[in-house]
């Protein structure tokens, strides 16, 4: 193994870094630590199968591993704590190490430290963050880049820091959780998708958790670029929490490309106030064209996802790598950037249509698990539409979807834990059938209802946590139930 210098790493005081939990991201910042040459003592909570197994690979290494607890007073005296993403703030773990003054950083910040050359369009926002992380990834691979999507959409950043010849090129979805724990993040290019509240459960109150998207812009400088929402006025505020923003006459460093999707009345009402004048993306909706840097990209047509959310989404994306390097904008390079869009397919479980089965379509939507998200899907439905809605309730009000309901809801199925919460929200406004935490009786009740021409669509609003192990189950048991009562149908 081929020794690297150690890593500029925040340390209180020198001695070993404690890495805290041993999942995928734990795992790989520890060995990463470890080829740097550091001292590295790496723990986990529980004695899942995979933290034992990390345990065998990392204590070949060198690593000092303990699988199956933590050792808190040896936390409290580390040079400095790395904490995977899925470990909460008040674990005993981070709060050990913050009471005793040891620097918390995450798997992200280890893993761009190790590759200070990388170039990487970071994305963040409340909703859209997984789609445009791959959509942008997509793109780059597509202009001949070697570019994984890495971060929260599943293959740790820190694994690629591990190749002998990292990529120089990232996708890279951050999380709010990641962004507050990565303070030397400085992307090529940085995305914001949109904000609404979310998190309530993990942060005091929404400030906290904008604050944290705002740390996208920690080390913004004057060769910086932003590409952000220009029609979400939370997103162009986070200028505001910029953390350099202290004297009132300050502007975020770098130059700033705003996208938006709403008409330009609309538009030119939030622009002309805050930094951004006009959108250098924007869905011209007379045309049905996706219009970038002044030409036209693409027909709305071609790009083969539903809503308008989707084409907020491609918008930011294709702006996103158009400002990353100028080879991006000759006209060959925006050839391909439109072929790339039209041959992008909807990811698992986002707005993804499983099936028509006796002229009902089901579309899985499970990664809705915000009223936000919920709100959006119902937007991009043109036909009547049956609602699976409920799971494990996350703290915000069902009265948003009203609107969109009254438009396109034949009935709404609440479901799960949240059931009366669902049914306390909407039932006057839109028909309303509360039923219990058996999914396959949902999916019962969805096709007895449904009739030719019908959308039932599972876009729940809730976590899943009440009836599945995670959303990806949840969606995936949709799918299955979905097509199995099509074979039930009679021929
Ligand atoms: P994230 O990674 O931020 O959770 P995803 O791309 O996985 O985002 O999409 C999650 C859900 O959010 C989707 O099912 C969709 O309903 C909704 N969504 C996707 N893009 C947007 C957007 N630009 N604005 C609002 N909602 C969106």
């Amino acid at each position: 193994m081929t020794r690297r210098p150690p890593l500029p790493l925040p340390a209180g005081r020198p001695g070993e870094v404690a890495v805290v939990g041993l999942g995928a991201s734990g795992r790989a910042a520890a060995e990463l630590l470890r080829r740097h040459g550091h001292a590295v003592y790496a723990s986990d909570a529980g004695a899942a199968p995979r933290a034992r197994e990390a345990a065998q690979a990392l204590t070949a290494l060198g690593v000092d591993v303990q699988p199956d607890g933590h050792d808190l007073a040896r936390i409290a005296r580390a040079a400095c704590v790395v904490a995977s993403p899925g470990v909460p703030p008040e674990a005993p773990p981070l709060a050990a190490a913050r009471e005793a003054g040891v620097p918390v950083v995450g798997e992200l910040e280890v893993a761009l430290l190790a590759m200070p050359t990388l170039r990487y369009v970071a994305v963040t926002g409340t909703n859209g963050k997984t789609t445009t992380t791959a959509l942008v990834g997509h793109l780059l691979r597509a202009l001949g880049h070697e570019a994984p999507d890495a971060g929260n959409i599943g293959t740790p950043l820190a694994s690629l820091a591990l190749r002998d010849a990292p990529p120089p090129w990232v996708a890279l979805e951050m999380s709010s959780f990641q962004l507050h724990d990565t303070p030397s993040v400085k992307p090529t290019v940085g995305v914001v998708t949109n904000l609404s509240p979310d998190h309530l459960d993990r942060y005091p109150d929404v400030a906290a958790y904008y604050a944290d998207k705002a740390r996208l812009f920690a080390n913004a400088d004057a060769g910086s670029r932003w590409v952000l929402n220009a029609d979400d006025a939370a997103v162009l505020g986070l200028f505001h929490r910029w953390p350099g923003f202290a004297d009132a006459h300050a502007t975020l460093p770098g130059s700033v490309h705003g996208f938006s999707v709403a008409d330009p009345e609309r538009h030119a009402a939030i622009g002309p106030a805050g930094p951004l004048r006009f959108a250098d993306a924007h869905y011209d909706r007379t045309r049905g064209t996706l219009v970038v840097l002044g030409s036209p990209l693409l027909d709305r047509a071609a790009l083969p996802l539903m809503g308008d959310h989707n084409v907020a989404n491609a918008l930011a994306a294709a702006l996103a790598v158009a400002v990353a390097d100028p080879a991006h904008r000759t006209p060959d390079a925006r050839a391909v950037i439109a072929r790339a869009l039209a041959s992008f397919r909807a990811l698992a479980h986002r707005l993804e249509a499983v099936g028509t089965f006796d002229g009902v379509t089901w579309i899985n939507d499970s990664k809705a698990t915000n009223v936000a998200s919920t709100q959006v899907a119902l937007a991009g439905m043109s036909r009547p539409t049956i609602l699976l809605l409920g799971g494990r309730h996350k703290g915000d009000p069902y009265t948003p979807l009203i609107p969109e309901l009254n438009r396109c809801a034949k009935v709404v199925l609440a479901y799960g834990e949240a059931a009366p919460l669902v049914e306390r929200d909407l039932a006057g406004f839109v028909p309303v059938e509360r039923l219990g935490s058996s999914f396959d009786e949902v999916m019962q009740r969805a096709r007895a209802v449904s009739a030719p021409g019908d959308v039932v669509l599972l876009s729940p609003a809730c976590s899943s946590y009440d009836m599945f192990a995670n959303y990806e189950e949840r969606g995936a048991t949709f799918r299955r139930l979905a097509a199995v009562g099509d074979q039930t149908l009679p021929a």
